[in-house]
């Protein structure tokens, strides 16, 4: 017999934003459309993956990337340069890539080793072929929030599982921790596109706990276990948890322990974000096919 009060209490209801039913469903979507252009005798999209080095963690989600734009019947190629590779020969690479009619998208994985200048491989990829979005021309698009482009992958996975998911952006106080170019700065902008109002985070923000309490949609994007505590979430929220910390060989987000207790709305760690960004880039390289042979 439970306590009288548990009896009583009002249950706390919660929406768990699953990425990875999600994810199915999008990639179902681009499964039949991948289906019927192939049955109408066009060529298969391609997505192109470099890996510089043998980072196991870039290759084991190379390996992933691959293995879901193939479910989807995309073709993949992979790509794998030495450690020593320098910024010219990997350009070299890109630029063939570029030229390459039957490559549909191309994914440079980072990190990439030091000697490498990150601008020079980014600007190198043909903003129709950067399947991740991190091309100034695309990322110049979604800052001003112009349609076109190609838009970056956990940001729009993100906003997908939000609006999917039945949470309300608009007139919302969103609250996003960290302002990396490929996260935190990107998700604001589309936040703010869809008209919530928006607060980045970072290392340098004082009392970051005031902000995120006021926050209707939370995004917990900096790396850092147990950042966000139960306390530190205003409750109802729509809480997005993107961080992969690796752990003792597991994957945990930035939340620590009873934000599901307050939260309102949820994102698994893992089975959330990873998903959707994964999905997106699916969704991107059948939509770059699109965009260049319609
Ligand atoms: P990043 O480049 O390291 O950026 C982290 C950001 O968080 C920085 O802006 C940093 O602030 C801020 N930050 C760090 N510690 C903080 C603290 N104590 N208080 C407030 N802000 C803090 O990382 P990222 O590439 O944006 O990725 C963020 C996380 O998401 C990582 O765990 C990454 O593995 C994960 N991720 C997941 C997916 C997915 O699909 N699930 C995709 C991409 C990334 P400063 O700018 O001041 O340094």
């Amino acid at each position: 017999m439970p306590p009288i009060g548990f009896m009583f209490r009002r249950p706390h209801r919660q929406e768990v934003l699953d990425g990875r039913a999600v994810a199915k469903q999008i990639l179902d979507d681009i499964a039949t459309k991948v289906g019927a252009r192939v049955a109408a005798g066009k060529p298969r999209p391609k997505l192109a993956t470099v890996i510089v080095g043998d980072n196991p963690a870039s290759a084991l989600y190379v390996r992933s990337k691959q293995r879901d734009a193939r479910q989807v019947g995309i073709d993949s190629e992979d790509h794998r340069l030495p450690t020593e590779t320098s910024t010219e020969q990997l350009v070299e690479l890109i630029a063939v890539l570029n030229r390459d009619e039957s490559v549909s998208g191309i994914l440079v994985q980072q990190p990439l080793p030091n000697q490498i200048d990150l601008v020079q491989a980014v600007i190198a990829v043909d903003p129709i072929k950067d399947v991740d979005g991190f091309h100034p021309f695309n990322a110049g698009l979604v800052a001003q929030g112009l349609p076109g482009g190609v838009q970056p992958c956990t940001p729009t996975g993100i906003i997908e599982l939000l609006e999917r998911g039945g949470v309300r952006i608009e007139g919302a106080n969103a609250v996003v921790v960290g302002r990396s170019n490929i996260v935190g700065k990107p998700t604001a902008l589309l936040l703010i596109k869809r008209n919530a109002t928006v607060t980045i985070c970072h290392t340098k923000t004082t009392n970051l706990a005031a902000h995120t309490r006021e926050a209707d949609i939370l995004v917990a994007a900096a790396g850092r276990p147990n950042l966000i505590s139960k306390d530190m979430v205003k409750p109802g929220a729509a809480v997005v948890d993107v961080s992969a910390n690796r752990i003792d060989g597991g994957q945990v987000g930035d939340l620590g322990p009873g934000v599901e207790e307050v939260a309102g709305w949820l994102t698994p760690n893992p089975g959330g974000v990873g998903p959707m960004t994964r999905a997106m880039l699916v969704r991107n390289t059948y939509e770059a096919e699109i965009r260049r042979r319609p």
